[in-house]
């Protein structure tokens, strides 16, 4: 008998662990009693949660006991600390060994450390697997064996590389938990949460499918989905329709991914985050879409989406390497900076009331749907770090509280970028300028009106013109939209002249 333990990998299918779990020492299922799976409610963890994101946890978790008892299994649920817990169940289920996936911030690491003493004490055998990225921390690194801080070279090796197909989930015979035998899933408030303030998006492997397959216009019974592994040819649906309009959304990613309005990209970061689906899965779609491109275009569209694949794991790799990152700059030089206190401005940048529309939409996306779209991410960003000056680590701290995708090594490796701390960061003296990012990414204004009602009305010239609008003019135009809180052109060179100064470049 063996126990899996399910962290951030809510799913069956391309499940590493879980799958190692289930195999005996030869060939075949497992025959010794088979695989319990146990998800541990452990209040330390619980601790850096936030209504949206355990919302969606728990809905993955319905979602994954379901899947479980369709095979006749079903999930323990158990609450505690992990380091007690674990043994506990090992031992009532006289269990030789856990497993689990690997996970790599700093806090997970000297979580699992702990558990693995733990059952070191109990004489249990622990098994990490290497399953939730495709290529795993100091796997991909400089001719010095450094990880690195420039994503073009690893985006170059990291492409190269020979991918794991997805992994066969469980047989049914493999699962050694029965249907109902274990206790309900908590509800939000058991777990000491509020209601999230954003309608969230719903879970579950078949839903991350779904978008797969929209996204990819790939076959739906591709890899793990069917139980049968492995990158399919170039055969799969990619290549069906026809016009232009009906190619799936991936041929058109690499031109319209920036554009918010047009919803051209994948919306799976939060299955990624949490594991509904494997990423094993998600790259065997993107490299069946870009197999059955039509042309040149189309597959360098589908490429760059299994390069954004890519950017999640540098951050991953920077983040291992580099755990002080979560609260510390990446680019120690710029320690000194004198990021300004400015609790009135951080206020209006989170209720999306800077008078900045592009940036009020995208704070307010955040604020309804728990998700920003990643142009919108980086305009943000760039807007609290070099126009209101504010320190990025209230943007993360911001992010994490209400994303519903947050992942510790994405978030702020994004804001790090935002704010030229971090690797491969945007240079400190380029500042978005967030009128013209709006004019060019949202030049009909729709993402803008539909999340700033106020400027309903409003034409696109007069939305991205309103910093120049009289007051007069934007009281007509929109009475309840504020004026904007700051000037751009002056907050440019005070944030140059910041920057300068971290840098003892200003004399
Ligand atoms: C300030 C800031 C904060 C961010 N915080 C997070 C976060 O907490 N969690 C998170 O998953 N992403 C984060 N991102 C990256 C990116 O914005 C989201 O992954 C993306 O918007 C999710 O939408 P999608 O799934 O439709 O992406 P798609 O464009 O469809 O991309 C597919 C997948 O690739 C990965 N990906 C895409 N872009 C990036 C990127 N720039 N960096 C790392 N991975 C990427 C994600 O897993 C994403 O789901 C952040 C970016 C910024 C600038």
């Amino acid at each position: 008998m063996r126990i899996h333990w399910h962290r951030r990998d809510l799913r069956v299918a391309d499940n590493v662990a879980l799958a190692e779990a289930a195999r005996t020492e030869g060939e075949g299922e497992t025959e010794d009693g088979g695989v319990v799976p146990v998800f541990v409610f452990d209040p330390a963890v619980l601790d850096h949660g936030s209504p949206p994101r355990v919302r969606f946890m728990l809905d993955a978790l319905g979602s994954l006991r379901a899947d479980y008892r369709e095979r006749g299994g079903d999930l323990l649920l158990e609450r505690g600390d992990p380091r007690e817990v674990l043994p506990l169940v090992a031992d009532e289920w006289d269990a030789e060994a856990v497993h689990w996936n690997r996970d790599y911030s700093g806090l997970a690491r000297r979580r699992d450390a702990a558990v693995r003493r733990a059952l070191d004490d109990a004489g249990v055998r622990r098994e990490a697997s290497h399953g939730e990225l495709l290529h795993e921390p100091g796997s991909i690194t400089t001719n010095q064996g450094e990880h690195y801080s420039v994503y073009t070279y690893f985006w170059k090796k990291w492409r190269d590389r020979p991918k794991d197909d997805p992994r066969n989930p469980p047989a049914a015979d493999a699962l050694a938990t029965e249907a109902g035998e274990s206790d309900p899933l908590p509800t939000l408030s058991e777990l000491g949460f509020e209601e999230p303030e954003a309608d969230v998006e719903p879970a579950g492997t078949d839903r991350a499918r779904e978008r797969l397959v929209e996204f990819c216009g790939t076959d739906p019974d591709l890899g793990a989905s069917t139980g049968e592994a492995g990158v399919p040819s170039s055969e799969s649906g990619a290549g069906e329709p026809t016009t232009d309009d009906e190619r799936p959304p991936v041929y058109r990613y690499a031109d319209r991914r920036d554009y918010p309005a047009d919803r051209c990209t994948s919306r799976l970061s939060a299955h990624l985050t949490w594991g509904t689906v494997g990423v094993r899965e998600a790259y065997a779609h993107a490299a069946a879409a870009t197999a059955a491109a039509r042309d040149e275009d189309e597959r360098e569209s589908a490429e760059e989406f299994e390069s954004q694949l890519a950017w999640r794991e540098f951050y991953y790799h920077v983040l291992a390497a580099n755990p002080e990152v979560v609260t510390e700059n990446f680019r120690s030089y710029e320690n000194p900076i004198e990021w300004r206190d400015d609790p009135e401005a951080l206020q209006a940048w989170k209720d999306g009331e800077t008078g900045y529309p592009i940036v009020d939409a995208g704070m307010r996306q955040l604020r309804r749907e728990a998700f920003v779209h990643n142009r919108v991410r980086m305009i943000v960003a760039s807007f609290l770090t070099k126009d209101l000056l504010i320190d990025w680590r209230e943007g993360y701290d911001w992010f994490r509280r209400k994303l519903v995708d947050h992942d510790t090594a994405n978030d702020n490796g994004g804001w790090q970028w935002a704010a030229s701390t971090g690797t491969d960061a945007q240079p400190y003296f380029r500042i978005f300028n967030p009128m013209t990012q709006g004019e060019q990414y949202d030049p009909d204004a729709e993402y803008v009106r539909e999340y700033v009602p106020e400027l309903r009305d409003a034409t696109p010239d007069q939305i991205h013109g309103w910093h120049e609008l009289p007051p007069e003019a934007r009281r007509n135009v929109a009475p309840d939209y504020p004026a904007p809180i700051v000037d751009h052109s002056e907050r440019r060179e005070a944030a140059l002249a910041m920057f300068e100064a971290a840098r003892g470049e200003d004399d």
